[in-house]
């Protein structure tokens, strides 16, 4: 058989290779405490699973309209202008099965041999697969320790070209933790006018993450830009639901009908219980989910806290998202020995930083979405192994 080129330069998520040898220790007997998975450890709220058993007994088993039944479209423009005080027609929405499809259908729409996209180095691993994907070059935007992880827009501008069709951005990000501060977006946005034909993903899946007090900058605030802004969100995170896959994309110009298109020929639409669940989410009450954020935040400080106190880590405070990506060079190892290491010697499931792209080697991500006993008890577990 003879597969396309394409298919070679298909990248991978590791932390579902991690995830996998993590389980295969369980099942040997092993404790082992996990770190490396990017989803939220709460269950998704009763109310959230009852709208979709309810969906199912109402009898909506059929196809649903490929961009989205109408009310979940409706409710999402309703939860837009709630959240980030903008208004969005409902045609504009296409609702995809996870934040990743949304993802893929920009990559396909702007990437081609020729073509340039930049994304965040280090930045979630299936941006530059999927560029790659589409023969189009991915150009990394290097993320630095010591801007918070967040992009340099004077950096960013600087690196366009002639052939730079898309600009990815990801604020909280993952891996990192980063927030781009709206002072810097303001900058990013203002060197955009002498672009106007590049187009720009926000990818804001952690939007309702954000601590210290620091409302979320979202791009979607600049109407200067709104004619070639793709918004990426969706339900996995703010609700606990990364097995439902259920996420949207709110698409500028006529790009909700390519969307569309795609969705027609590659998954029909997400399955309908599913989308009654999302109303049920966006309208319903949102305790469980600030709940889940108040935890994460407490987490945070103690892993912060418990990571500075690791022979050779220093560790930022993460400013959203669930992730702390502490600097590990002072410990001599590189971070895919300090991740294979603290596996199978600690019982810890980690993430290399160089899983995350080129930039990442000398950092290690931890998701903090586990217990704080949990987190404790691997960092314990650690410092014994590095003393
Ligand atoms: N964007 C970022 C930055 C992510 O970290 C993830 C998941 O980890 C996604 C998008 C994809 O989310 P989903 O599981 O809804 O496809």
């Amino acid at each position: 058989m003879k597969m396309t080129a394409a298919m070679s330069r298909l990248g991978t998520e590791s932390a579902f290779e991690v995830l996998a040898r993590a389980t295969r220790l369980m099942q040997q007997g092993k404790n082992v405490i996990n770190l490396g998975i990017g989803q939220p450890d709460f269950p998704t709220p009763p109310h959230i699973v009852e709208a979709a058993v309810k969906a199912l007994r109402d009898g909506h088993h059929g196809y649903t309209p490929a961009n989205g039944i109408l009310a979940l479209r409706e409710a999402v423009a309703a939860d837009m202008k709630r959240h980030r005080g903008v208004e969005v027609h409902p045609d504009k929405i296409v609702i995809v099965p996870g934040g990743k499809v949304t993802m893929a259908f920009a990559m396909l729409m702007f990437g081609e041999p020729g073509t340039e996209i930049m994304y965040p180095d280090p930045g979630f691993p299936i941006y530059r697969s999927m560029i790659e994907f589409t023969g189009a070059k991915a150009v990394p935007i290097a993320l630095h320790e010591d801007k918070g992880y967040a992009f340099s827009a004077e950096e960013v501008l600087a690196q366009i070209t002639p052939r730079t069709r898309l600009i990815i951005v990801n604020s909280p990000a993952n891996p990192t933790g980063g927030v781009v501060p709206k002072a810097e977006l303001d900058r990013f946005v203002a060197g955009m006018a002498d672009h106007p034909d590049v187009a720009v993903m926000s990818d804001e899946i952690y939007a309702r993450m954000c601590y210290d007090g620091v409302p979320h900058a979202s791009l979607t605030a600049y109407p200067e830009i709104a004619d070639r802004l793709i918004l990426l969100d969706g339900w996995s995170k703010t609700y606990a639901m990364t097995g439902w896959r259920l996420g949207y994309g709110v698409w500028p110009g006529d790009l909700a009908e390519h969307a569309t298109r795609l969705a027609i020929n590659v998954n029909s639409c997400v399955n309908a219980p599913t989308q009654w669940a999302g109303i049920a989410a966006l309208e319903g009450p949102q305790d469980a989910a600030e709940a889940m954020v108040a935890a994460f935040d407490e987490r945070r400080a103690v892993i912060v806290r418990e990571l500075n106190d690791l022979p050779g880590f220093t560790c930022p405070t993460p400013g959203g998202a669930f992730y702390a990506f502490p600097n590990i060079t002072g410990t001599g190892k590189s971070s895919r020995q300090i991740q294979d290491e603290l596996l199978n010697e600690c019982g810890v499931a980690i993430i290399s930083g160089t899983s995350f792209g080129i930039y990442g080697e000398g950092y290690v991500r931890f998701s903090y979405a586990a217990s704080i006993e949990a987190i404790e008890e691997a960092c314990g577990r650690i410092r014994s192994y590095l003393s």
